[in-house]
């Protein structure tokens, strides 16, 4: 016989006969008492306990930081959920996405047309915080990095990751290609084996 929270949550080093396999099978109920009132037993139905309400040291060490993460990705998501409504608008007027001003570092630059994307982005922020702040976030690394950019003579966005870029469009686009011909391709095989059915008069 063995208990199940104190083989989970012992330590290694602190084995006793219900981590090991109980066998003294004459006294069962009088071993059962002892090791429920045992001292090992009891500091792992604790850890059990503490582990079930989050919070054993992982959990208190790290809760912060996951909450913290929790939080960046449920912002990205909605900042995505905006870039994707702006792309199945655009696409829906047949109208052109980018210009060729379309550089974030100068996304504060009035005089300049950005382009339908981000001109419509740039409108959303002055009405939408989470936009504004992602638009802020977004501008200030871009210029960043053009400064080092241009102090070094490099070129490149470097792996900044901003949701506005035309690469992020065109995965928006691509993914919206395949679900609309797979829609078509569903709609043809229905329309098919609906016609299969009908008898040739
Ligand atoms: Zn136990």
């Amino acid at each position: 016989m063995f208990c199940t929270v104190c083989l989970a949550y012992s330590k290694a080093s602190e084995s006793n006969a219900f981590t090991d396999g109980m066998n003294d099978w004459k006294h069962v109920h009088q071993r059962i008492e002892e090791h429920e009132s045992s001292k090992h037993h009891c500091r792992s139905v604790e850890a059990h306990i503490m582990s079930s309400n989050d919070k054993d040291g992982y959990s208190l060490l790290f809760s912060n930081q996951k909450n913290v993460r929790a939080a960046q990705v449920k912002e990205k998501r909605q900042v995505l959920e905006r870039v994707i409504e702006i792309v199945k608008l655009i696409g829906k007027r047949g109208l052109s996405y980018r210009s060729i001003n379309d550089a974030a570092y100068c996304l504060d630059n009035v005089n300049i047309d950005h382009g339908n994307f981000l001109e419509i982005l740039i409108l959303l922020s002055k009405f939408d915080p989470l936009m504004k702040n992602h638009l802020d976030i977004v501008m200030e690394k871009s210029k960043q990095r053009h400064v080092t950019c241009a102090a070094s003579g490099t070129k490149g966005r470097g792996g900044l990751v901003t949701f506005i870029s035309s690469t992020t469009v065109n995965y928006v686009i691509e993914s919206a290609r395949r679900m609309i011909k797979a829609s078509i391709a569903d709609e043809i095989q229905r329309k098919g084996s609906m016609l299969d059915c009908n008898p040739i008069c």
